[in-house]
């Protein structure tokens, strides 16, 4: 019998879609593949989430797994300045039972033309800002990011018959980025069902779901805690040190750790 089913898993390995080789170590690609069988037994229906590798959106990936969707989770290889959050990235949806993960590339850095933010250009990484941080837009703005990384996912969504996209924008404890605000996200969704065939023609109806918008940073955490997103696998910084350790300075760490205090929770991740 162990014979029997040992044999389907290979089988199935050589039509499943499969993620980057070069991404992923030969453990993960086992995981997406029971995560994938799992999905095809349930029927559960599918849907794309954007995982940065960050705190937010390993929540998110949680969330939509626990609403019961098949995750296809999805990063950008975009040009950012460090690639820790990648590897990140594919550590959370390893864990968070992703039925599978693609890294797309797509670069947005100084040398393709674009940059002009502290991510992607040589542009010092604000530390120990003061006052409101959602009071202005600071220079970790990336132009345009969440609009070219849902339009990416909506492309997905639309070639893998899934009508459901998850984002982790929050609203509250947030840096200031438009695209992270409610108004964006209905724009969106509005766009999504006039701009698609599989809208147009009544096949289904886009849903953007970012669950997060209405959370403070401590709910956010103690709802991910409730649902067993382990956040020692996640990155936030926008500026780590050569190991990858977090700053706990930049608008990033900074908004992390005191969202776990206000949570009552420790961070798990060593500051540098
Ligand atoms: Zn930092």
């Amino acid at each position: 019998m162990l014979h029997a089913v040992g044999s389907t898993v290979n089988a199935l390995a050589a039509i499943l879609p499969q993620p980057p080789a070069q991404d992923l170590d030969r453990s993960h690609t086992t995981t997406y593949m029971r995560n994938y069988m799992d999905t095809l037994d349930t029927k559960m229906p599918a849907a794309v989430v954007l995982l940065s590798g960050g705190l937010d959106s390993a929540t998110t990936l949680a969330i939509a797994g626990a609403d019961g969707f098949a995750c296809h989770a999805i990063s950008f290889d975009y040009g950012q300045r460090h690639r820790f959050e990648l590897a990140a990235a594919s550590r959370v949806a390893a864990a968070g039972h992703a039925a599978e993960h693609r890294i797309i590339k797509l670069d947005l850095s100084a040398a393709a033309g674009f940059g002009r933010s502290a991510l992607t250009d040589e542009i010092a990484v604000p530390k120990d800002r003061t006052g409101d941080l959602a009071g202005e837009i600071p220079v970790t703005y990336v132009p345009a990011r969440n609009t070219i990384f849902l339009a990416v996912a909506l492309g997905y969504a639309e070639a893998i018959g899934a009508f459901d996209i998850f984002i982790g924008v929050t609203a509250v404890d947030y840096s200031g980025y438009p695209d992270c605000r409610g108004e964006f996200i209905d724009a969106f969704t509005r766009l999504a069902n006039l701009a698609t065939a599989a809208a147009v023609t009544g096949k289904g109806t886009y849903a953007i779901h970012a669950p997060l918008l209405k959370l403070s940073k401590a709910q956010i955490i103690r709802r991910g805690l409730a649902l067993g997103v382990d956040y020692s696998l996640t990155h936030s910084c926008y500026d780590p040190g050569p190991a990858g350790g977090p700053c706990g300075h930049c608008d990033s760490c900074r908004l992390r750790l005191a969202g776990f205090k206000a949570a009552d929770a420790q961070d798990p991740l060593l500051y540098e």
